[in-house]
């Protein structure tokens, strides 16, 4: 009863926040999504919703921060990911934060989730169904994080946001909005990993979406 009131507190102080940083100029904005994300992650890390959860040693929710003007939105954790609960710490990861630095961008500076919060076995695709059921996860990210660019990494990433079948090489480099957010994408780290080459390209993406934002 008593943790029920605590709760019920709390949600009343956050709705009082939000009400206070859109009509009476407050600043807590940052300070309540942190709340608010707190909140989701819980709810992630308790999820059962699909199978993943009995084989996943942590959900991951995603990193940075609230105030995040970049989202990147990448396919799922990986091994390392599902270990240490956080998006982007393997192989990959770690090339995904050289080339950011290279941008002049640092990692705590922006927000990185997953389409799905759970490891597939083996790192397998996802599938259909685990996207469906863990997607308003995500969705709710987006809604609480405001960027102003949405930015897709890999096939998955960007078929998800783009709504379209067509394959990454042909969706990269173009633009759309999604609920009034820039949404690009470009190809996933595994796929640098494999092709260093192909960095530049996932860079002039990059830098490309970062200047229309910033001319916005
Ligand atoms: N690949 C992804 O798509 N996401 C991660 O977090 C790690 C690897």
């Amino acid at each position: 009863m008593r943790s029920q009131n605590t709760l019920s507190n709390l949600h009343n102080l956050i709705k009082f926040m939000e009400y206070a940083n859109t009509n009476l100029g407050f600043k807590w904005k940052s300070r309540v999504d942190n709340d608010i994300l707190l909140q989701e992650r819980n709810i992630v890390a308790n999820c059962t919703l699909c199978e993943l959860s009995k084989t996943r040693h942590n959900s991951v929710f995603g990193d940075g921060t609230p105030d995040a003007e970049i989202m990147l939105i990448g396919e799922g954790p990986g091994e390392t990911e599902d270990l240490t609960g956080h998006p982007f710490v393997g192989r990959s990861g770690k090339l995904l934060t050289k080339l950011l630095l290279s941008l002049g961008i640092k990692r705590e500076s922006i927000y990185i989730a997953n389409i799905i919060k759970c490891r597939p076995p083996g790192n397998r695709n996802p599938l259909p169904t685990e996207i469906s059921n863990c997607s308003h996860y995500l969705y709710r990210q987006i809604e609480i994080i405001k960027p102003k660019l949405l930015f897709g990494l890999g096939k998955f990433a960007a078929s998800f946001l783009f709504g379209s079948d067509l394959p990454i090489g042909k969706l990269r480099g173009k633009f759309i909005r999604k609920n009034g957010i820039l949404t690009g994408c470009s190809y996933h780290p595994a796929y640098l990993l494999r092709n260093p080459s192909a960095a530049e390209i996932v860079k002039k993406d990059l830098k490309m979406a970062i200047e229309k934002i910033n001319h916005e």
